[in-house]
């Protein structure tokens, strides 16, 4: 299949054509051509599958078909995202699928004056994509019109949940028209996130990709015993004999992130840090110069890598394991991306091995041992409980809003003896809430989210074949 028949108009194909994409991914080939025809969508899909143009390019499209006269600080197009990076990466995919239309966007997001932001919405705006913080303020002050709005997209729903931005999500729903066009996209379906699809979407149709699938198939996972002191020399020693040019290692702390860093750079390997201490500027440049290859190492706190779409990202490590088991999924889908094959290692202490038992069971599969004997453990280190930094979880820079963040106060009490508080994989049984919710906009929508129950169990059975086949 071609995207010649998806129903997009010329100037699209050509700005697809000059991307050099031949074939629509099945995320597409499923989204389109029902976007297009202005349905809601519910959408079970992770970044890597092409989700960013199976939404962008319908949205496109219906925004060339009607040439409606924008008034003051209206828009037509809202796209909300968790994390600036995310925001920055659609507004970038939008530029680069429309370069041949006419419309105006804008990106909206924290850390940055508010000021040219409000000059530019005052002008009214085809499309918006925003982080909920910042919009939320921009509304406060009556710096942006929704009355009309035609079409609203939450993507990673998922993440901004976990964030906490439900409540500033929900103050900007009612702002907006009830006739419009909705789309969710959530590479999870926890109960949360049903009840807010219930509440959003009107006879949705659900498009799912089977992600974690093709994840575990290009994926080579892979765990290193290692004592904690050690991962730095052992982490500079995989990079120079591998001769790794392009790494995204994940530590749990802003604060080790940064003396990671250090260490990196002290052993003749340029790295940078991302995190929500960075400024804005600060993090564009440190993504920019890991995209151009010129420097080896990333090292990034989970909330500040993601959004990050690293074309043929090869190497992803787990300088320390993430406390949260879907977070591990998270990480590792960094690399593997749109069709390419990647390794993720894990650098396991002793103190981690109840979170390595964790993440084995949210996968339901064990991740391929492999002892290097220079970084044998040393058998007479005891577990210490795991310091997650002070003030533990943190939101992306500069979103420090509302802070009921039930996940990472979690994480704030996890350690090394208590690490079975920390999530456990979710429960099949349904919360009555959930029930309600569903049963509110009929039967449909639940059959939907029984289907996504399914797709879980699929998908984890899935992962679980493909590991024990490579081993
Ligand atoms: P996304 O899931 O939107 O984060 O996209 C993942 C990556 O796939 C991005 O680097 C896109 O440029 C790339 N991509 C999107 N659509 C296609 C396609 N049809 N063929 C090849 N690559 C694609």
């Amino acid at each position: 299949m071609s995207f010649n028949n998806l129903g997009l108009n010329e100037s699209l194909l050509k700005a697809i054509k000059d991307q050099g994409y031949d074939t629509p991914t099945p995320i597409q080939k499923q989204a389109i051509p029902i976007v297009i025809e202005g349905r809601d969508v519910l959408a079970a899909a992770q970044t890597g599958t092409g989700k960013t143009a199976g939404f962008t390019l319908p949205l496109l499209e219906r925004l060339s078909e009607t040439h409606p006269h924008m008034q003051k600080k209206q828009i037509r197009v809202l796209v909300l995202t968790p994390t600036r990076e995310l925001a920055a990466q659609v507004a970038e995919s939008i530029k680069t699928y429309g370069k041949y239309m006419k419309y105006s966007s804008t990106v909206i997001f924290g850390g940055v004056g508010i000021n040219p932001q409000l000059a530019t919405l005052r002008k009214g705006v085809d499309i918006v994509i925003a982080t909920p913080g910042r919009l939320l303020d921009i509304a406060g002050q009556k710096g942006i019109d929704f009355s009309v709005l035609e079409t609203l997209v939450l993507d990673e729903a998922d993440r901004m949940l976990d964030m906490g931005f439900i409540h500033d999500i929900k103050k900007l729903m009612k702002m907006m028209p009830q006739k419009r066009q909705t789309l969710l996209f959530s590479a999870t379906f926890s109960n949360d996130i049903k009840k807010l699809a219930a509440g959003l979407l009107k006879n949705p149709v659900l498009v799912e990709v089977a992600r974690e699938n093709t994840t575990a198939e290009q994926i080579s996972q892979v765990v290193h015993y290692v004592d904690k002191g050690r991962k730095k020399e052992l982490l500079s020693q995989l990079i120079k004999t591998n001769d790794w040019r392009q790494v995204l290692v994940f530590t749990r702390t802003k604060h080790g992130a940064n003396r990671l860093t250090k260490q990196l750079e002290d052993a003749g390997i340029s790295a940078a840090a991302i995190h929500g201490n960075k400024s804005q500027g600060a993090r564009t440049k440190a993504l920019a110069s890991f995209k151009a290859n010129e420097i080896r190492v990333l090292v990034a706190t989970d909330i500040a890598a993601r959004g990050i779409d690293i074309d043929q990202l090869p190497h992803v490590v787990n300088y320390e394991l993430p406390n949260v088991p879907e977070d591990y999924v998270h990480r590792i889908g960094r690399t593997g991306r749109a069709g390419k094959s990647g390794e993720a290692v894990s650098l396991v202490c002793i103190d981690e091995h109840k979170l390595l038992f964790d993440i084995e069971k949210f996968i339901k599969s064990e991740i391929k041992k492999v002892h290097i004997e220079a970084f044998t453990p040393d058998p007479s280190i005891q577990a210490e409980p795991i310091q997650n930094g002070r003030g533990g979880g943190q939101r992306s820079g500069g979103q420090k809003r509302g802070g009921g963040n039930s996940r990472n106060r979690s994480r704030n009490n996890n350690n090394a003896s208590n690490s079975q508080n920390s999530k456990k994989p979710e429960s099949k049984k349904r919360d009555p809430k959930v029930n309600n919710a569903a049963a509110q906009i009929g039967s449909r929508m639940q059959e939907k989210l029984d289907k996504l129950d399914k797709r879980d169990t699929s998908v984890n059975s899935g992962l679980k074949k493909n590991n024990s086949r490579r081993r």
